[in-house]
C-alpha cells in the first residue's frame, strides 16, 4: 500500500489545463466527463481535483519530454508517452498526488480516488482456507514476503498493450474487486478477475517476460508471477499443473500451466491478477484498448 500523499505540497508549476474524467470501476468503457475546469489549472498554489479514479483503476498523463514518473516514494520512467498511474484496489478514498518531472520541473496533479464500489461476495471454502491453522502461519508470512518482492523489480518495459487473453477463447469474467467474505468471515477484497474453465485448460502467458515465481503457495496454491519489466507482473493462481520453472524467460502467448482448482477456490477456475508499480489494479483495463484508459493533465487533450 502507498501512504495518501496530503494535499499540502509546495508550489510546484501546473502547467496542464485540467479535464474532469470519471474512470467507471466496471469492465468497458470508461465513461468520461467535461465538466468545466476547475478553475485551477495554471495556479501556483495547491491544485485543485483533477478528475477522478476507482480504486483499481489506472489513468495516463501524456507529455512531451517526460523525464520521471512519481506517486508516493515509488519512481518510474514514462511509458509509451506517457506517465502511466496505476492506483490500488485498496487505496483509500480523497486525494491523491500525481507527480513528474518533465523538461527539468516538477508537476504535479491531484486526482480523488473515489469511494470504494465494489460488490459483496460471499464465499465457502474449506475450513483451513478461510482460518489457516496455526501451523501454517510461518508458512503464510513466509510466502507473503516473497511474493511482495516481486511487484517493484524495475527493468526494461518488455509489454506492449493490450495484455494477451490468458484463456483462449477467453471466458466472461467477473468479481475484481469485490469484497470477499469467507465463510462468514471478511477478508481482503478480490484483487484480479475469476475465469471460469475446466481442469487443465491451457493458461498462456499475458505477455512475454520472465518467471519470479512458479510454486505451490498457502492460498493461490499452484501459481505462477511473470515479471514483465517496468514493474508490471501478471499472476497466474489455483493451477492444476505448472509448466514452467523460477526464472525462466517466456513469450506471449506461450504454455504456463494448466487450469485447476488448488488453494483457496471453491471450484476449477483460472484467477488472473494484475500488479502494475505495486498496485493491485483491474486487468480489464489492460486487456482492454489502451486508449480507452483515461488521460488526466492536458497536454494532448483526449
Ligand atoms: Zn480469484
Amino acid at each position: 500500500m502507498r501512504d495518501p500523499v496530503t494535499p499540502t505540497a509546495p508550489p510546484f508549476t501546473v502547467t496542464a489545463a485540467l479535464a474532469v474524467l470519471l474512470l467507471v470501476p466496471a469492465i468497458g468503457p470508461a465513461a468520461r466527463e467535461a465538466a468545466g475546469s476547475p478553475g485551477a489549472a495554471t495556479s501556483t498554489g495547491a491544485p485543485a481535483a483533477a478528475s477522478s479514479v476507482a480504486p483499481g483503476g489506472v489513468v495516463r498523463w501524456p507529455g512531451r519530454g517526460i523525464d520521471r514518473c512519481q506517486l508516493g516514494d515509488l519512481q518510474w520512467p514514462p511509458w509509451d508517452g506517457a506517465c502511466w498511474f496505476a492506483v490500488d484496489l485498496l487505496q483509500e478514498a480523497g486525494p491523491l498526488e500525481l507527480e513528474r518531472v518533465r523538461l527539468g520541473s516538477s508537476e504535479r496533479l491531484i486526482v480523488t480516488v473515489a469511494d470504494y464500489p465494489y460488490a459483496v461476495q460471499r464465499l465457502r471454502v474449506a475450513p483451513e482456507m478461510a482460518d489457516p491453522p496455526a501451523d501454517q502461519l510461518g508458512r503464510i508470512r513466509r510466502e507473503t514476503e516473497r511474493v511482495g518482492a516481486v511487484w517493484s523489480l524495475g527493468g526494461t518495459p518488455l509489454f506492449r498493450l493490450p495484455l494477451g487473453p490468458p484463456l483462449a477463447p477467453m471466458p466472461n469474467r467477473r468479481s475484481f474487486g469485490s469484497r470477499r467474505i469467507f465463510n462468514g468471515q471478511p477478508r481482503d477484497p478480490h484483487s484480479g478477475v475469476d475465469l471460469s474453465a475446466p481442469t487443465g485448460t491451457p493458461v498462456l502467458a499475458a505477455e512475454r517476460g520472465r518467471v519470479a515465481i512458479a510454486s505451490d503457495l498457502y492460498f493461490s496454491g499452484n501459481s505462477v508471477f511473470i515479471d514483465h519489466g517496468g514493474d508490471l507482473v501478471t499472476m497466474y493462481f489455483h493451477l492444476d499443473r505448472i509448466e514452467v520453472r523460477d526464472g525462466e524467460a517466456v513469450e506471449r502467448g506461450q504454455v504456463i500451466g494448466t487450469v485447476g482448482s488448488t488453494g483457496r477456490v471453491t471450484g476449477p477456475h483460472l484467477h488472473f491478477g494484475v500488479r502494475w508499480h505495486g498496485a493491485r489494479v483491474d486487468p480489464a483495463l489492460l486487456l482492454g484498448d489502451p486508449a480507452r484508459v483515461p488521460v488526466v493533465g492536458s497536454d494532448h487533450p483526449g
